[in-house]
């Protein structure tokens, strides 16, 4: 009886537990991204014997999990094989998520990747962040390499948690497409280079294979917010990066029940700082050690919830994606627009960049993410009277600081998401103070035109 087991016989359980979930992955890793986001590694065996026979994966409102007794306790707690012990440690729930998630940002390449679940974007950048800013006295002071162009919640954490109060210099790179901008500012004292694909909200994106190996040239990480392209675009790390993040709370949670981070990482990354176990395997690591510590465990009914909305991400992002480039085309031509920032335009100044990374899945179709935005032509430079005008007009198209959703949000950024900034910071990101974010749903794309075609004949 498993009552009677000793603690050395545990540990053999937990290595044939290790062996059976590897196995499980591998028959996985033999399937279609969109096979995989149905299922992951949950199958009608493992629902058998450990789920009451239920066909989706069920939510464990517990807080804890029971032990056999004290040896499976004691083997446990050391993590000496797989437990999820207690639900600030793990929960069976997001284990789903976090098991599934990997195998999609790794999709299409021999990568393996961990992935950990959090309570929100931000928290999963500051523990991404954490482990690599650590104290190292035979390191030069430690800085920041990141893009300018970055969602104003990152720019804030940047600037403001990690300058001001805790003293890390934070290096910005203006243009992120300009390769020799990255080079002058990393040195080495730099810890991670840091940029977003595509950026919120004009959709500047850079190079990822290049300051990938800039990065990796000084044995550091490159660390990239994904949030606006999602692994069904653009998975960094096929491309060299070696830790994604994802504010999950947007596409990935399209149906918007919750706020939701995925932290994941490649096996084997380089770092200046840390011990080897932590490099090994990143998210694994942080989630043993400072995620348990510091606590920014995600909800399991939250973790569900994402779940069920990622399973159809792929077909949700191609069809958003095909009307934000009929939307973008529509406003690009009216004449009371200046610019729209979409990567799929033509006159996006780095289209290029966004062919070669942005591709839907599975597929040979070149696709350009849910996310736009359009500058209104205004009587004087820096006004915002025309955007407003139009933004207060807007019928069908929901305004609010939300994107990646089902429905159609329109957020005017200098007065929401960028408005901590401040108006010079704004500035260099290249968001204006008409710069209005649309970030297109599933309805149809008719429908949209024509709540955008009534809100401009308002100015
Ligand atoms: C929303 C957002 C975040 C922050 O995520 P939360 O889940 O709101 O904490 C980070 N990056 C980007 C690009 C975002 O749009």
């Amino acid at each position: 009886m498993n009552e009677n087991l000793t603690k050395e016989q545990w540990i053999q359980v937990g290595r044939e537990m290790i062996a059976h979930r590897e196995r499980r992955i591998k028959i996985a890793r033999g399937r279609k991204f969109d096979t995989i986001a149905a299922h992951g590694i949950y199958d009608p065996d493992e629902a058998i014997k450990n789920n009451n026979a239920s066909i989706m994966e069920p939510v464990y409102l517990t807080p804890a999990q029971v032990y056999h007794n004290s040896a499976e306790l004691e083997a446990g707690l050391a993590y000496e094989m797989p437990n999820w012990c207690y639900s600030r440690y793990g929960n069976p729930s997001n284990t789903f998520l976090e098991e599934t998630f990997a195998l999609l940002e790794s999709y299409g390449s021999e990568i393996e990747a961990t992935c950990l679940a959090t309570s929100s974007g931000m928290s999963a950048l500051r523990i991404a962040t954490d482990p690599l800013l650590v104290k190292d006295d035979s390191l030069p002071p430690p800085n920041i390499v990141s893009s300018y162009q970055i969602y104003g919640g990152t720019y804030q954490q940047f600037w403001v948690r990690r300058r001001e109060e805790q003293g890390i210099e934070v290096r910005w790179v203006f243009d992120p497409t300009d390769l020799n901008e990255w080079s002058e500012k990393v040195d080495e004292g730099t810890r991670f280079l840091f940029g977003e694909f595509p950026s919120n909200p004009i959709c500047s994106i850079f190079d990822i294979e290049q300051v990938a190996r800039l990065a990796h040239q000084y044995q550091i990480p490159l660390i990239v917010d994904a949030t606006c392209a999602s692994p069904a675009l653009t998975r960094p790390l096929l491309h060299g990066a070696d830790i994604v993040y994802h504010s999950a709370s947007k596409i990935i949670c399209s149906s918007g029940t919750s706020i939701v981070g995925l932290l994941t990482a490649r096996k084997n990354i380089p770092s200046r700082v840390g011990d080897d176990e932590m490099k090994a395997d990143f998210a694994a690591w942080v989630k043993l050690w400072p995620f348990r510590d510091n606590g920014p465990g995600l909800h399991p009914i939250a973790a569900i919830l994402t779940l069920h909305d990622l399973r159809t991400l792929r077909m949700k992002v191609a069809q958003m994606s095909r009307t934000a480039l009929k939307v973008s085309q529509f406003l690009e031509d009216h004449p009371k627009v200046e610019t729209v920032h979409y990567p799929g335009l033509k006159s996006f100044p780095a289209h290029d960049i966004a062919k070669k990374y942005m591709k839907l899945v599975d597929s040979d179709e070149n696709s350009y993410g849910f996310m736009l935005a359009v500058d209104t032509k205004e009587d004087h430079p820096g006004d915002s009277t025309k955007a407003r005008q139009f933004y207060d007009a807007l019928q069908l198209i929901i305004r609010a600081t939300d994107l990646g959703k089902v429905k159609t949000v329109a957020t005017l950024n200098a007065i929401s998401t960028h408005k901590q900034q401040g108006e010079e910071a704004r500035k260099l990101s290249l968001v204006r103070p008409s710069t209005c974010r649309i970030s297109c749903g599933i309805e149809d794309a008719d429908d949209l035109i024509g709540d955008l075609e009534q809100a401009l004949d308002k100015i």
